[in-house]
């Protein structure tokens, strides 16, 4: 198989050809046809989490077939169309996993850090964590929901019902979760990179009834926000926007420093609350109301051998939408 690796933190990515990959008891050997480009994944590339597998195939968003069974897996067949999440594996026997939050494992493994993904035209994967998707659909713009919509899925549950939804940072969780929030009849405030004429157009597009600068008030309190983007001086810009008892939800793995605040901006029971990784409970909701939502991605597409380039056009929020290499 072909597969673009990291060899160390902090590099560029390096097209490797390797033996195909036979499944272990348990797992499933899927033929990638579309792998999504997660900004998780610019984080371990760019060395900001800790411990990734070394060398390592990143990806976390896999569309693709089902092309080799181990002795023992029943539930997926041979040419199954399936996507692969971010959450690779969990133990099924710590506190977290037996109490319903199989999100917070004590000892999980995550698909493109701590095992190989999907930049590549094989991977293997637990098939209790392989998800069956429907026979018929574009691959390239299926993938960006395996991460950015399961997450951002997740944000927006726990963000709760409130009608005045802020979404903070306009990629590609958020242009799938705009759709969804509209859908079930939110109003969406789209904060963008000040100057970001583009993105906001892009966020009126689909569904926001405001959209502006990151910096800006808008132009009434919100119910609730979603951070999106990795940026720790949204917290207090958010619990500025929110209402009294308003809610901000922190959706990336990775930020930087929240900037000192004052408590007022917390007072009268605002609430910050970080969501970590996804449940198989939110994926099997999620793609349950996908298709009623009218969920349309915009992909971008890049062969595999420009996983680089596509990580650099992320990087640089260069990129519209969501970037899916197509190996
Ligand atoms: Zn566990
Ligand atoms: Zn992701």
């Amino acid at each position: 198989m072909h597969a673009m690796r990291l060899i160390r933190p902090g590099e560029q990515l390096i097209m490797a050809d390797l033996a195909d990959p036979d499944p272990e008891p348990g797992q499933v050997r899927v033929r990638v046809s579309a792998c999504g480009v997660c900004r998780t994944d610019l984080h371990v590339v760019d060395g900001e989490l800790p411990d990734p597998k070394l060398p390592l195939i990143p990806g976390h968003e896999i569309v693709g077939r089902v092309d080799r069974l181990s002795p023992g897996v029943d539930t997926l067949r041979i040419g199954q169309r399936v996507g692969i999440p971010w959450l690779g594996f969990t133990c099924s026997v710590c506190p977290y996993c037996t109490r319903g939050q199989e999100n917070l494992c004590d000892r999980p493994l995550f698909t493109g850090y701590t095992r190989d993904g999907g930049y590549a035209t094989h991977a293997v994967a637990d098939a209790r964590f392989v998800f069956p998707l429907p026979a018929e659909g574009d691959d390239v713009a299926t993938a960006p929901l395996l991460c950015a919509g399961l997450i951002g899925w997740r944000s927006l549950r726990i963000a709760g019902d409130g009608k005045k939804l802020g979404l903070y940072g306009f990629g590609a969780a958020a242009h799938i979760i705009a759709q969804v929030a509209h859908w079930q009849g939110r109003q969406i405030f789209a904060f963008t990179r000040p100057g970001d004429a583009g993105a906001q157009d892009f966020a009126r597009s689909l569904g926001a009834s405001w959209a502006g600068a990151s910096d800006q008030s808008p132009p009434e309190a919100l119910d609730c926000a979603i951070i999106f983007a990795p940026v720790g001086a949204l917290v207090p810009a958010a619990l500025q926007a929110v209402r009294k008892g308003g809610r901000v939800v922190c959706a990336g793995i990775h930020m930087s420093d929240i900037p000192r605040f004052a408590y007022r901006l917390l007072w009268e029971e605002r609430q910050i609350v970080s969501v970590a990784n996804l449940t198989r409970d939110d994926a099997r909701e999620f793609f349950g109301i996908v298709a009623q939502a009218g969920i349309i991605t915009e992909p971008v597409a890049y062969p595999l051998a420009q996983a680089n380039e596509a990580l650099g056009d992320l990087r640089s929020g260069r990129l519209q939408g969501a970037a899916v290499l197509v190996p």
